[in-house]
């Protein structure tokens, strides 16, 4: 067995699984309760968890938001409004 380090990505936030290294194929559970459960049984406890290219850029784009200052009502300095 030369794939011992193989593990199955699995989507944090939507729990498709990433199927295919090569192509980037993610599958849903919906999609195909069948084969799904059939990749999670293969790979139980090699499931890495990751993002799935959706919620993956979900995640960027929430981290962009968390990173950056909120924005303050800033207080008009009273020289500017004469
Ligand atoms: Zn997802």
């Amino acid at each position: 067995m030369g794939n011992l380090d193989k593990v199955l990505g699995i989507c944090s936030v939507c729990k498709s699984i990433r199927i295919s290294d090569e192509s980037k194929i993610w599958l849903k559970e919906e999609d195909n309760p069948e084969l799904y459960n059939r990749f999670i049984k293969k790979y139980e406890g090699k499931l890495s968890h990751t993002y799935c290219p959706k919620h993956f850029e979900e995640a960027m784009k929430n981290l962009d938001t968390s990173n950056s200052d909120p924005v303050w009502p800033l207080e008009m300095p009273r020289e500017y409004l004469r």
